[in-house]
């Protein structure tokens, strides 16, 4: 499990060119929402900055770069991209999606959009022959996140792809656990990638945002008209500061996956520990399909602690290093209780079905030394 040599020269390099100006080697941030016309309608390429701004231009041309994809296309938030990948169906529509899915995907999905009869079903998608048996005539989609959230599910991209074109529907994966450093769902048979920007591309805990990657033209002018329309897009600050974290996204998660497989293996031989969720671990469920469609297995790992709620809640407050907080993906480690945090808005019977219970912890580990963090979570079973 190693990364492409390749991707650490492409990030450096993905979608800035040196200022034609000036020569600036990084991209200026253009903060401006209009630009100056020669005669109506004739100018160098922009006219308002929600349909294009240089900055972001510069941006969408990173993310295609990081997928390998013909286009990219970048939102003001990880949401935004679902909601306009969402929006090019219509009242009637049929959507498989993963049951694992980050909370606020499915409650985008279940009371946003079910009110406008597009139909959502959850399923488990490790089952390919339960997918398979869901599909219909009007399946417009297959949304797939892998590895899943919060349990850390692995779902077999090629297997989807096939499903998929076998009905005509599209193979949407959501790529933010992985990052594209460590998989490349369009190389799988993916038609649509999205990432929430906000987690690893970000990596900073500073920012949050949305990425759209597609290789076909037709499909990306679909998205890129509900962009144009509707607006949600970035700034040109928010369009810097990922140009700027992009540079950095291979040697952090070469970091982050390094400490995530040390956090695994200490917490799993660890006695008040009953059950460790990372892909990396030669007794994960999916670790042979992890190992074949992944080049790494990125720094997000959870585990059921034993014993009480209580218990869970001192274990929680005596760690120094993790801090307690939503979000992951950033260089410093962070914590979270998914059933009160970030999954509170699954519908219950479905958490309980899927196993997010009160013991559940998701660790999103950073970029400090592993031998911190490994002390932080000694110290804090104690
Ligand atoms: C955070 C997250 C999202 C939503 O992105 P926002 O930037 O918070 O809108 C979607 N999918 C996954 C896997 C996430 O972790």
């Amino acid at each position: 499990m190693t990364i492409r040599p390749k991707d650490f020269t492409k990030v450096v390099h993905a979608g800035v060119e040196p200022d034609p100006r000036t020569g600036a080697i990084m991209t200026p941030i253009f903060q401006t929402s209009t630009y100056v016309q020669e005669a109506p309608n004739v100018h160098k390429g922009w006219d308002y900055s929600r349909a294009g701004n240089p900055t972001r231009d510069a941006l969408e041309e990173a993310f295609a770069a990081l997928e390998g994809a013909k286009h990219g296309l970048a939102f003001s938030s990880g949401l935004a991209a679902e909601q306009a990948i969402i929006q090019i169906l219509k009242p009637g529509d049929h959507v498989l999606v993963c049951d694992d899915v980050y909370g606020g995907t499915g409650r985008l999905f279940r009371r946003l959009f079910a009110k406008y009869d597009i139909h959502f079903e959850f399923l488990d998608m490790t089952q390919v022959e339960q997918v398979k048996a869901a599909l219909r005539p009007e399946t417009r989609l297959i949304w797939v996140e892998t590895p899943t959230n919060p349990l850390l599910k692995v779902i077999d991209i090629q297997a989807m792809s096939a499903l998929a074109k076998s009905k005509g529907a599209l193979l949407v994966v959501d790529n933010t656990f992985a990052s594209p450093i460590y998989q490349s769902p369009l190389e799988l048979g993916a038609d649509i990638v999205m990432h929430s920007t906000t987690k690893y591309i970000g990596g900073h805990s500073d920012i949050i945002g949305g990425a759209v990657m597609i290789n076909d033209t037709k499909l990306y002018e679909e998205i890129k008209f509900v962009q144009f329309a509707a607006g949600a897009v970035p700034g040109p600050f928010e369009s810097f500061l990922l140009l700027r974290s992009i540079k950095t996204l291979a040697v952090r998660m070469e970091k982050h996956s390094i400490n995530a497989q040390a956090v695994a293996q200490f917490l799993q031989g660890h006695p008040r520990v009953a059950e460790v969720f990372f892909p990396g671990l030669s007794h994960h469920p999916q670790h042979a399909l992890a190992a074949k469609q992944m080049r790494g297995y990125s720094g997000m790992v959870s585990f059921n602690l034993k014993g009480s709620y209580e218990d869970v809640v001192t274990f929680l407050q005596r760690l120094k290093v993790f801090a307690l907080a939503e979000s992951l993906g950033g260089v410093e480690s962070l914590v979270n209780h998914p059933e009160k945090m970030t999954h509170a808005s699954v519908p219950e019977d479905m958490r309980r079905k899927l196993g997010i219970g009160p013991n559940l912890i998701r660790l999103s580990c950073g970029i400090e030394s592993a031998e911190d963090l490994v002390a932080d979570l000694l110290e804090a079973l104690r």
